[in-house]
């Protein structure tokens, strides 16, 4: 990814001057390294919610980007519910909504992805002043973040694949994917059950990252 503006309609840009901007450049340059596992890891002295934070935002932008490409694949029609694969089905349910909402996948994914972008802007939890400590439940907000976002690379992969390899970005989201996971894996993010829909895939991607490790 580089720095220019993301095409989705939400995004939140990490610019020169603003907190984490430092990490981000850490981050990206590791990435373009091509080593994932070295890209996940928190650099040497780095306050782990600062490094969390970074990440978290450039992976809302990953999808961001994702999502965008496809919002004219995912309609009422062709997802009518939010589902990844025939075995799950998602509700929508924040603070706001007492009852789950049995929504379109395009409209939960609007909700979800405004959530996210609401969290990222408020700034009592991602505090965009160098030196504001973040909140103490900082891991637990980044956790849900996590939970959510991999639901739309769920739907992604089971339903829009085809429409991924028509448009070329198989090899970008495979990649964004990739980073995301081990990113996952790493922190302790998100439990297994809840990546259970994409299990073989990422299971696929830890075996191939195990042998290219033993080289
Ligand atoms: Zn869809």
């Amino acid at each position: 990814m580089n720095d220019s503006e993301p095409v989705g309609q939400h995004s939140k840009k990490i610019t020169k001057n603003s907190r984490g901007y430092g990490l981000k450049q850490i981050a990206q340059m590791t990435l373009g390294s091509g080593n994932i596992d070295l890209a996940v890891e928190l650099p040497k002295g780095e306050d782990l919610n600062e490094w969390l934070a970074v990440n978290t935002i450039e992976f809302y932008n990953d999808i961001n980007l994702l999502y965008g490409m496809l919002e004219e694949f995912c309609t009422k029609k062709s997802c009518p519910v939010m589902s990844a694969g025939p075995k799950y089905e998602y509700l929508w349910a924040d603070e706001n909504k007492k009852a789950p909402l049995k929504v379109s996948a395009s409209e939960y994914i609007e909700y979800l992805m405004t959530w996210v972008e609401n969290q990222l802007n408020n700034e009592s939890i991602f505090p965009s002043a160098i030196g504001v400590p973040f909140p103490k439940h900082f891991v637990s907000i980044v956790k849900v973040i996590f939970k959510r976002l991999f639901r739309v690379y769920a739907h992604i992969y089971y339903t829009h694949f085809p429409q991924i390899v028509m448009l070329g970005c198989q090899y970008h989201l495979n990649t964004c994917f990739k980073h995301f996971i081990f990113f996952i894996e790493k922190f302790n993010l998100v439990n297994a059950k809840e990546l259970a829909p994409l299990s073989e895939l990422i299971n696929k991607f830890k075996e191939r990252r195990n042998e290219e490790n033993k080289k």
